[in-house]
């Protein structure tokens, strides 16, 4: 599905003036999700939380899809394990149509405030790991320069490689967004971190994963 370079990665940031482009948001309430169509836990069964809405564009490959929105389970206290990608207890959601106007879906999951995102320049991350086999640069540092919300490139694990393998047998999938707690102070462990990966290997509107990290 993605054609982009998968070692170029475009930090997120808040977007604070009117010339830089929307790619999308963190928090708040999404759109294009109608009340039928919202996602529930599969272990609880109770309207997950909505974290997440990045838009395609130079930053993002999404194929056909218009939009990806990251949902999570907050009902249960993590009991329903919604750290793992097979488990039911997250979900991204990839778009087929795009409806900006459409806004529905239950109150209960209108937590957090809606903050419009934008990138930065595009990061060499092949060129950061360069520096490290080249030049000496402690891993250490090259992957604190990594360790920020961001849009492709490689997955800074904080407790070791969860890369989901594609159920078509062809795969690793690949790192769509990497999303800290900063931006947002998502309800889930200060400093933990969610992978965000999508199939590029599979066409369908199940192709992307969450995992999630706890912070130490
Ligand atoms: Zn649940």
């Amino acid at each position: 599905m993605t054609t982009r370079s998968p070692w170029v990665s475009y930090r997120l940031a808040k977007k604070t003036e009117p010339s830089e482009p929307v790619v999308g948001s963190f928090g708040g309430h999404p759109r294009g999700i109608r009340a039928s169509e919202w996602p529930r836990c599969g272990v609880c069964g109770n309207a997950m939380c909505h974290m997440a809405q990045i838009n395609p564009g130079p930053w993002l490959d999404l194929g056909r899809f218009t939009k990806l929105s990251v949902f999570i389970c907050h009902a249960t206290g993590g009991r329903c394990e919604d750290w793992d990608p097979w488990k039911g207890a997250n979900r991204v959601v990839l778009h087929p149509n795009e409806d900006e106007n459409l806004y529905d879906g239950p109150p209960t999951v209108r937590v957090y405030r809606r903050k419009l995102l934008t990138v930065q320049q595009p990061l060499d991350e092949l060129g950061l790991m360069r520096r490290v086999k080249n030049e000496g640069m402690p891993m250490a540092d090259a992957l604190a320069e990594l360790r920020h919300d961001k849009l492709g490139g490689g997955a800074v694990w904080l407790h070791g490689d969860q890369t989901p393998q594609s159920p078509t047998g062809q795969g690793p999938m690949r790192l769509a967004l990497q999303l800290t707690t900063k931006l947002v102070s998502f309800d889930i462990t200060p400093g933990g971190m969610a992978y965000i990966f999508v199939d590029p290997f599979s066409p369908d509107d199940a192709a992307g994963r969450l995992v999630w990290q706890g912070g130490s």
